[in-house]
């Protein structure tokens, strides 16, 4: 039974010293009773209280790890069913299957190609964090050389996924080192050998089941036994069915501390149509998985999950900023025009789409507003002569143009005069909209 956060709060050491993030110790213990922190959070807590609050307190959702190093990830341990209620914490992992049926050349080769795949986008890389080798074969020693010519080859954690006990025994133990989940496609068939196996090895189990109660009993059986790491696979005959699954556990886990359902959740979308595959992924990862495989490799489609995936899973309460300063775009040489914006990632990037998709390299000023808009930035007196002379002084630009030229957001005429003044740069009034940049610059820009 979940503790209150006043039952919490009676163990806490009552310093009310911040470290732990919050103002207060009883904050502190509503966010523990909300499942919003840890409570290792507090480094001033008596072990004793901490060993006694730990189980009555744990977060609504175990916290797995899979890897190691740098490329190692994080799911699960999300505290909310809402993204405007706190955020959501561990972005999903997006897998590539690759089969122990293909070649070992073929298998280094996709597994090589798919760790090297990045995109990009408003300012931050994502990229796919796993490689899943599927047991197709019936080979156990196939399935082990399969597993470690993926992993070798692409330097990334690996899912094993297989319905037989022995190969995840044998690939597991060849790859125990790197950390992989262990991946139990049939968990129901032999239970107890697998658990016996991901405790042996120390490794991160993945059950997969036909449904809740099957996936509950057995996830129960797993805790009993002392396995804290575990992630469950549902088996779904269509997305709508995997969708199911997902809200209704996360909502169990979250809202009623359902114990059984207390952990991160692994999606197939494997499809022949990787139209479908795609879309069914970008629902599972926008809908609370923790991990989604898939069989499509093409970047084309990979980048729509990614880019789901950096959607929901940005913070709603944090504006996405760029970096303040100034950005050149594409190749600028001295006479490329200079054009001001702030740097709230949407209207930063719609200038950038504009003069990139009409390939003209120019100099993008992004005055630090906090992450505001154009005309937010204006009013709260964030983008002002002073901010934009001040980003401006602070480059070396003067020395890479040859002119002393900028343009600024029509929507801000009003601070042209105070900018030339506190710039010495002649001020022109651009559009007001980023879609008017380019008509503007090939009639009005002439370095
Ligand atoms: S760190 Fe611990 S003692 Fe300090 S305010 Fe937070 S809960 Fe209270």
């Amino acid at each position: 039974m979940a503790l209150s956060g006043l039952e919490i709060y009676k163990s806490l050491p009552k310093e009310n010293c911040k470290e732990c993030g919050l103002p207060t110790c009883l904050a502190f213990a509503m966010k523990v009773a909300a499942g919003q922190a840890p409570l290792e959070n507090c480094p001033r807590l008596e072990p004793g209280a901490a060993a006694a609050l730990s189980e009555a307190s744990a977060p609504p959702q175990q916290l797995v790890k899979v890897g190691v190093g740098d490329q190692a990830f994080e799911i699960g341990r999300e505290t909310v069913l809402y993204r405007h209620e706190d955020k959501f914490h561990h972005p999903a992992a997006i897998g590539v299957c690759v089969d122990d049926t293909a070649e070992i050349a073929a298998i280094k080769e996709k597994s090589r190609a798919v760790a090297a795949i990045a995109f990009d986008r408003m300012g931050k890389v994502s990229k796919i964090d796993l490689i899943a080798v599927r047991h197709l074969s019936g080979d156990v020693e196939r399935f082990a050389l399969a597993a470690k010519a993926a992993a070798d080859a692409a330097g990334r954690p690996v899912a094993l996924m297989a319905s037989d006990p022995n190969a995840l025994r044998a690939a597991g133990g060849a790859l125990a080192a790197q950390r992989p989940l262990l991946w139990a496609m049939n968990a129901q068939a032999d239970i107890d050998g697998y658990i016996a196996t991901a405790k042996e090895l120390g490794l991160p189990l993945c059950i997969q089941g036909r449904d809740f109660e099957e996936i509950s009993a057995l996830s129960e059986k797993a805790r009993a036994a002392g396995l804290k790491e575990l992630i469950l696979a549902p088996e779904c005959a269509t997305e709508t069915d995997g969708l199911a699954f997902l809200t209704q556990s996360r909502r169990a886990a979250i809202s009623r501390k359902y114990r059984p359902l207390g952990y991160p959740v692994a999606m197939t979308a494997i499809n022949g149509n990787p139209v479908q595959a795609t879309v069914a992924a970008c629902w599972y990862i926008l809908k609370y998985a923790g991990i989604v495989v898939t069989n499509v490799s093409d970047p084309a489609y990979l980048l729509a999950m990614a880019a789901s995936r950096q959607d929901i899973y940005t913070d709603p309460q944090v504006p996405v900023q760029v970096k303040p300063g100034v950005h050149p775009v594409g190749d600028p040489g001295p006479d490329a025009p200079v054009l001001v914006t702030t740097n709230f990632a949407l209207s930063y990037y719609s200038v950038e789409s504009e003069i990139t998709a009409a390939r003209i390299p120019a100099h993008i000023i992004a005055v630090d507003t906090e992450g505001t808009s154009v005309l937010t930035a204006w009013a709260a007196e964030k983008l002002t002569p002073a901010s934009v002379a001040q980003t401006l002084s602070a480059s070396n630009l003067d020395r890479q143009v040859n002119h002393k030229k900028m343009i600024i957001p029509g929507l801000v005429a009003v601070l042209s005069g105070g900018i030339k003044e506190e710039s010495g740069w002649d001020v022109m009034v651009g559009p007001r909209e980023a879609s008017g940049i380019v008509p503007y610059l090939k009639k009005q820009w002439s370095g």
